[in-house]
């Protein structure tokens, strides 16, 4: 065991003590990250690293960042570093400004030592479209399973011991799906509570940056750092910041938690079922009330649609920039129109290519009301029924997602209900721009499964009170690859 194996907090605690270095573990994270094959780096960043590393006069007792490593996903701007967002149309783009949240951590003394993989833009789940390939889960050394998307490289960084927390970007569950499938603490806080100055939009109504860590302790530690306005982000929050790690071992007794039966009944793993059950009774005991409601089958099922269509069509406003003039390689043509015929046809792949197409197709004047307008009514419809849902509770609670990590070649029906509501259903904490946390739940044939809570707007610090009183009942707080736990339930 090494002290990089350890949460933020602990890793701290060791610099304070000095059984440890800066140095010594960037170094090691470095090493670490070499040593992985799971191609989770689109670019590793030594020199600098251990620059700043060497630079670090003595430890700051209150600043549990000082000297820690980290990554980036390769969608936020770091200044003379390429960022390319997994894309081929981004490749060779060097960056001018650096994003908030990198520059937060930087003020912090926290070490960047490399940027991660993606879904190519940030679209996908998958971690297997951006133009590095398939991204692999540490949690299978045969490399058959997904680690899920598209935050894929952030989470297998975490997951495989390379860095005690990593940033990543939630639109629709980028980080929430990926965390459950990796074992580990995903957490997207409310929309606008940090600035995504810097962040590549892909729809920016729904673009929250998130992140994974090994606890929930370190997962309020960073909220700490990172939350808060910013006047490069006019969509940033006003709202005071709080301190996030206050309540962490508050009681969850009188905490009311509704589980919705219409999304857990979709699920067919039984293994799950029973674990999340067993959870609830659990929560039950420590005194929580627990509530079982519908949402509304109707409802659940269009979350998909409204998904697809409303995202789709931000990012291919929002992506008109990528032009083949303005950034990436520049691909020659007689005109205007042909060069960026030419850019886009090599620089994006499938994906992005038939997100466009949903997209474009939504906005044309003859669509618009039929596909987009529509799909903002039901928006509307859905976010009424989640807000009206926690007025009355503290938090909602479902499974993370209907199985373990998929193979890599799987072939789930995407018209069922456990695929439309099951595997979709983390995008309502986006709808309505609301707090909303993974964390594991249980190991089913050594493979992680996690469950999902999420609060009322800017109840960030409710919300992560609930979820360390889960974890305590689970017992898997720092469950990475090398650290692995049975579990209590
Ligand atoms: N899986 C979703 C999608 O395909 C989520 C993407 C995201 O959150 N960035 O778009």
């Amino acid at each position: 065991m090494s002290i990089l194996d350890l949460t933020i907090s602990e890793i701290h605690q060791a610099l304070v003590n000095k059984t440890t270095t800066p140095v010594e573990l960037v170094k090691e994270a470095l090493a670490r990250a070499k040593a992985n094959n799971d191609n989770a780096f689109e670019i590793l960043i030594e020199e600098q690293a251990i620059k700043e590393a060497e630079a670090l006069g003595e430890p700051e007792v209150d600043n549990p960042f000082w000297g820690i490593p980290f990554v980036l996903k390769d969608n936020f701007s770091t200044k003379g570093i390429e960022t390319t967002a997994s894309s081929n149309i981004l490749n060779g783009y060097i960056p001018l400004f650096d994003a908030t949240v990198y520059a937060k951590l930087k003020k912090k003394k926290a070490i960047l030592i490399g940027k991660t993989t993606l879904d190519e833009l940030a679209m996908g789940g998958t971690g297997t479209t951006g133009h590095k390939g398939t991204t692999f889960n540490p949690w299978d050394p045969k490399h058959e399973r997904l680690v899920g998307g598209s935050s894929c490289g952030s989470a297998a960084c975490v997951s495989a011991g390379i860095v005690p927390f990593a940033m990543g970007s939630d639109t629709g569950d980028s980080v929430r799906k990926p965390a459950s499938y990796a074992g580990l603490v995903g957490f997207k806080p409310s929309w606008g509570r940090i600035s995504r100055y810097g962040l590549f939009p892909f729809a920016p109504s729904l673009d929250h940056v998130a992140y994974f860590t090994r606890d929930v302790k370190d997962a309020a530690l960073l909220l700490d750092v990172l939350a808060g306005r910013d006047l490069h982000d006019a969509t940033s929050s006003l709202e005071p910041v709080e301190r996030y790690e206050e309540d962490l071992s508050a009681p969850l007794k009188g905490k009311k938690i509704a589980v919705i039966d219409d999304i857990v009944q979709t699920i067919s793993d039984q293994k799950i079922q029973l674990a999340f059950k067993r959870s609830c009774e659990e929560l039950a005991k420590q005194g929580a009330i627990i509530e079982h409601i519908r949402f509304g089958e109707d409802l659940l099922q269009s979350i998909y649609a409204t998904y697809i269509v409303i995202s789709c069509s931000e990012a291919t406003s929002n992506d008109a920039n990528l032009d083949g003039i303005k950034f990436g390689p520049f691909y020659p043509g007689k005109t205007y129109q042909e060069v960026m015929f030419n850019a886009r046809t090599k620089g994006f792949s499938e994906l992005i290519k038939r997100r466009f197409v949903i997209g474009s197709f939504s906005l044309m004047s003859e669509n618009q009301d039929i596909l987009f307008r529509r799909a903002q009514k039901n928006r509307r419809k859905i976010v009424n029924r989640l807000n009206e849902i926690l007025a009355k509770v503290d938090a909602i609670y479902v499974p993370a997602a209907p199985s373990v990590a998929p193979k890599i070649v799987s072939s789930s029906y995407k018209l069922s209900d456990e695929y439309l509501i099951a595997d979709n259903h983390l995008a309502l904490g986006n709808f309505g721009g609301l707090p909303s946390i993974t964390l594991p739940l249980m190991l089913e044939d050594g493979l992680p499964v996690g469950v999902n809570l999420t609060g009322a707007a800017f109840e960030e610090k409710k919300l992560l009170s609930l979820a360390a009183g889960l974890e305590r009942i689970t017992g898997l707080a720092n469950l990475s690859v090398l650290n692995k736990k049975e579990g209590n339930l």
